[in-house]
């Protein structure tokens, strides 16, 4: 596997976000919008359980890479 390619998820049992490194142009628009979930210098830096699901979709929507989607978790 290509370490610089790889696609990690996080979840907060309610949405997962998926975000993929290649994809990733590291513009920060996740952390400026979610400061509390997206936190690029923290091991994980994803915090899914910080804010509501609203915000966490609305801020992966924003990603104008397409480095960041989420799914609904099936109940
Ligand atoms: S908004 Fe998307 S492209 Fe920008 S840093 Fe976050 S994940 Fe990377």
């Amino acid at each position: 596997m290509d370490p610089k390619n790889i696609t990690k998820e996080y979840t907060n049992g309610e949405v997962t976000i998926v975000w993929q490194s290649a994809k990733c142009i590291h513009s920060g628009n996740c952390a400026r919008n979610n400061p509390d979930v997206f936190q690029p210098r923290e091991k994980p830096w994803i915090k899914p359980e910080a804010s509501s699901s609203e915000k966490i979709i609305e801020t992966v929507n924003k990603c104008p890479s397409g480095a960041l989607t989420y799914f609904l978790n099936k109940k």
